[in-house]
């Protein structure tokens, strides 16, 4: 399986705060790849390093064997990498159709848009029949479904999804995952998840790293990192 994403070296600090001491990991094309950690390891910073959003890096950083550490946020973008932040970045002022238009910046062509926003709505019926409602009104979940259907409008090869599950009720959080199974196998776009909750990511991840105060300090296949006992311990809870 070929590296779909290359990080090697990665360093990232906020000012003088240093966050990120060195990180290696890989996301293989057409993978689900999870990266677990306790609060504050630096997982989101992970995500942010890799699309230069609003922290400073140093490293190396390949998409499809192309350097893209020394590109914009929005250069990263257009090269095919879709960033949901954590607080899932949505435009509350906006329509949930609006937000979902917003999402096609990264495109090249506005070409097959409408087509787009139908996949999109076969994903999360539930989005179209909220198209013209203020995303500030969506219930969290919808709000989530919105962000990751706005990423999608972009065409990501690579999807960097930021704790999805946060804040919402279980049910909810199990349709989302199916759905980003469905969005990996069927439109084969790569993922990268940062996920605290450890079971429910190795359950969809193919491949997992476990992230420690900026450092990486374990990785293997999710059938590996679930029979890990410190994983097991420490993230699974058994
Ligand atoms: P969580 O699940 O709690 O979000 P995380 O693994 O995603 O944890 P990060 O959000 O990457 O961790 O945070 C890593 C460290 O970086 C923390 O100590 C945090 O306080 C610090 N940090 C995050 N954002 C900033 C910022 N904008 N300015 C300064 N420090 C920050």
């Amino acid at each position: 399986m070929s590296a779909l994403l290359e990080i090697q070296g990665l360093h990232a600090h906020y000012g003088a705060i240093k966050v990120l001491h060195g990180i290696d990991l890989v996301v293989p094309e057409g993978q689900v790849t999870a990266l677990l950690g306790a609060n504050g390891a630096g997982k989101t910073t992970t995500l942010r390093a890799i699309c230069r959003f609003m922290v400073q890096t140093s490293g190396s950083v390949s998409l499809a064997g192309q350097p893209i550490d020394n590109r914009s946020t929005e250069q990263i973008a257009k090269l095919g990498v879709g960033h949901v932040p954590d607080g899932r970045g949505t435009f509350m002022g906006l329509s949930t159709e609006e937000n979902l238009r917003l999402g096609s910046y990264a495109r090249s062509s506005r070409e097959g848009m409408a087509e787009d926003m139908e996949r999109i709505y076969g994903y999360f019926p539930v989005l179209r029949s909220r198209a013209g409602q203020q995303a500030g009104t969506l219930s969290g979940g919808e709000q989530q479904m919105l962000a990751i259907g706005r990423a999608l409008m972009g065409r990501p090869r690579l999807l960097l999804l930021d704790e999805p599950s946060f804040g919402l009720a279980p049910l909810i959080v199990k349709d989302i995952f199916a759905i980003m199974r469905r969005i990996n196998q069927e439109e084969k776009v790569s993922i990268l998840l940062v996920e605290q909750n450890a079971k429910l990511a190795l359950e969809l991840a193919d491949t997992a790293y476990l992230l420690e105060t900026g450092r990486v300090v374990l990785g293997g296949s999710s059938a590996d990192m679930r029979r890990n006992d410190a994983v097991r311990r420490a993230y699974l809870g058994e």
